[in-house]
């Protein structure tokens, strides 16, 4: 039978590899997507223009915040898998107002329309970054959460109050926790496609402090292939952290950037003050969707970041007219 499946935020970078991908020949078939999107700055139609006239696809323009279109768009759906947010940590130092707003009262307010519904299984997609930073090891699901900027901080709100209906009332909330995601699509404000893009252009490249902080990088394809593991096979009111395997200073990251687009490191890296109350390091245990659902990751670092560059190169229609969109 038809699975009917509501993605919220799946004009997004990682929203609309995951339409794409469940719609696609890789896709389980049998589904239907509804996507709901309000189209901020950080939604583009385009980004789904390979589904547009499939036949399982449906695209509603609309707020997750808005009660009324939310509570009309659930019955019907068998799941939600619920990406829309305020993603970028910066934009939520300059102003936490919109992160609130979205990624809280957004979150619950779809939660509650889905309980209330008789949806399925609900699926949040939340960030490593609600555990705050780790100097050695690694989080496991465990971990208490300390998030520090008010990005991470309305993500560690939101998964507690989706959690929070698995606990109070039996919905079938399923949450994953990923690393800093990179690929193709990813809008140009976020440090790998702003670096590629300034680069392919002959331009600088801004390195936060000593450039020493550490973050653990996963592809989009693996990030989708874990969240479709969670989504068919994880257990109700359980957290599953999906990492790449690849941890890297801002440094070396941006060492490998510039090799790959032919620049040179004295020419191209501006050092800029830190960003306030930068995390040190992330690093996800991921044993436990591993053991439990077979997850690997397949994308090996230094082949997932030839091809983002080489598409970032061949799609200057794509992200030129975004740069200016968001006043890069
Ligand atoms: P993105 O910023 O590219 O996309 C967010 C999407 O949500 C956009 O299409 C936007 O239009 C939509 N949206 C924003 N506010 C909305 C609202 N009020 N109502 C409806 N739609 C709204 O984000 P992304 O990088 O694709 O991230 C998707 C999810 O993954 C987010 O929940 C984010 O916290 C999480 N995440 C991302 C990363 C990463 O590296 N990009 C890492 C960890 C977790």
């Amino acid at each position: 039978m038809t699975q009917r499946i509501l993605v919220t935020g799946g004009a997004g970078f990682i929203g609309s590899h995951y339409v794409r991908t469940l719609l696609g020949p890789e896709g389980p078939g049998d589904v239907h997507v509804t996507v709901l999107d309000k189209l901020t700055y950080a939604g583009n139609p385009a980004n789904l223009d390979e589904v547009r006239g499939h036949p399982g696809f449906d695209f509603v323009r609309g707020d997750i915040t808005d009660g009324e279109l939310v509570a009309a768009l659930m019955p019907g759906q068998d799941q939600v898998v619920h990406f829309a947010a305020e993603s970028h940590v910066d934009r939520s130092i300059d102003g936490g107002g919109e992160f609130v707003r979205t990624n809280v009262l957004g979150t619950h307010t779809l939660v509650d329309a889905a309980y209330r519904a008789g949806v399925t299984t609900f699926v949040h997609v939340s960030t490593d970054e609600v555990y705050g930073s780790i100097d050695e090891g690694s989080w496991p699901e465990t971990h208490p959460l300390d998030p520090h900027s008010p990005y991470s901080a309305s993500k560690a709100s939101s998964d507690l109050l989706a959690l929070s209906y698995h606990g109070t009332h039996g919905l079938d909330v399923r949450v994953t926790r990923c690393s800093n995601n990179y690929g193709h699509h990813h809008f140009p404000e976020k440090v790998v496609p702003l670096f590629i893009t300034r680069l392919l252009d002959g331009g600088k490249v801004p390195l936060y402090g000593d450039g020493s902080n550490i973050r653990d990088w996963l592809h989009i394809d693996d990030h989708v292939q874990g969240i479709e593991l969670v989504r068919t096979k994880g257990r109700a009111g359980e957290i599953y952290n999906i990492g790449g395997g690849t941890e890297l200073s801002n440094r070396d990251l941006t060492r490998l950037l510039l090799e790959e687009c032919g620049a040179d490191w004295d020419a191209s890296v501006v050092h800029v003050p830190d960003r306030k109350g930068h995390d040190r390091r992330y690093s996800v245990d991921c044993t436990k969707i591993r053991e439990e659902l077979g997850y690997v990751p397949r994308k090996d670092f230094a082949t997932g970041l030839a091809e983002t560059v080489r598409w970032y190169r061949q799609h200057r229609d794509w992200w030129e007219p975004l740069r200016a969109k968001a006043a890069l």
